[in-house]
């Protein structure tokens, strides 16, 4: 390894490559360039165990636009539940940083999901209910909202849920859409930045806020062509 590798790998890895904003590991994620193989820590607040499905769903999507040949597993851990009702941002940084073990190391890119126990304090320039991505590598679920939300006969299978909104959430630290790379075809939505313009694609606005439950199928939505062709021209397939 000769010492610009070195800098290359001191650069990417470790607590600092995963304080950037979201969408900047988009090529990582996406590619081997740089990193063969993915890692998930799936950290939960106790009672709040997302379901064996979401995770499937989740590998799945992953192993379907992401090139990571030496695979993708999942860890999943508990943590106390913290019973704050509601967590800002400031929040959930604190928790990431108490409770985050893995961070990219070698040849494998490390993502954090968090599940909280209750709901997201609202800012005003804020709209995001369900969950949010927060820095390049780094999402949260809000499992009160999710819980409340699911079940019932009207109201969407928690499962799917679940796995719509972090599918979703983790569609922004691939780079959708138009967050740190460029759009193959312009379809940003006007009036809600970084989503999608098409109601019908997994990237759509809505998905993460409560106008979900208006429309919501039983099963995950789908990225559309345009956001598929923006992850192929990053690196992804
Ligand atoms: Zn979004
Ligand atoms: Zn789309």
């Amino acid at each position: 390894m000769d010492n610009s590798d070195e800098y290359k790998e001191a650069l990417y890895t470790g607590v600092s490559a995963a304080r950037w904003d979201v969408g900047k590991s988009a090529n990582f994620l996406l590619s081997s360039d740089q990193f063969t193989a993915m890692e998930l820590e799936l950290v939960y607040m106790e009672g709040f165990k997302p379901s064996d499905q979401m995770v499937e769903l989740m590998v799945a999507f992953l192993e379907k636009y992401t090139l990571k040949p030496d695979g993708i597993t999942v860890v999943l851990k508990e943590i106390p539940a913290m019973n704050l009702g509601e967590y800002t941002t400031e929040d959930i940084a604190k928790i990431e940083e108490d409770y985050r073990e893995r961070y990219n190391e070698g040849t494998t890119v490390s993502v954090f999901l968090l599940v909280v126990d209750g709901d997201y304090k609202k800012s005003e320039d804020s709209s995001f209910t369900i969950g949010a991505a927060y820095r390049n590598t780094s999402l949260v679920l809000f499992g009160n909202r999710i819980a409340e939300n699911s079940g019932g006969i009207i109201k969407p299978r928690k499962a799917i849920l679940e796995a719509t909104v972090a599918l979703h959430e983790m569609g922004h630290l691939m780079g959708l859409v138009n967050l740190d790379n460029d759009m193959v075809t312009p379809h940003e939505d006007e009036e809600h930045e970084s989503h999608c313009d098409n109601k019908d694609c997994l990237m759509y606005w809505a998905i993460e806020t409560n106008s979900i439950f208006n429309y919501m199928q039983q099963s995950v939505p789908t990225l559309d062509d345009n956001c598929e062709l923006d992850l192929r021209a990053n690196g992804g397939r």
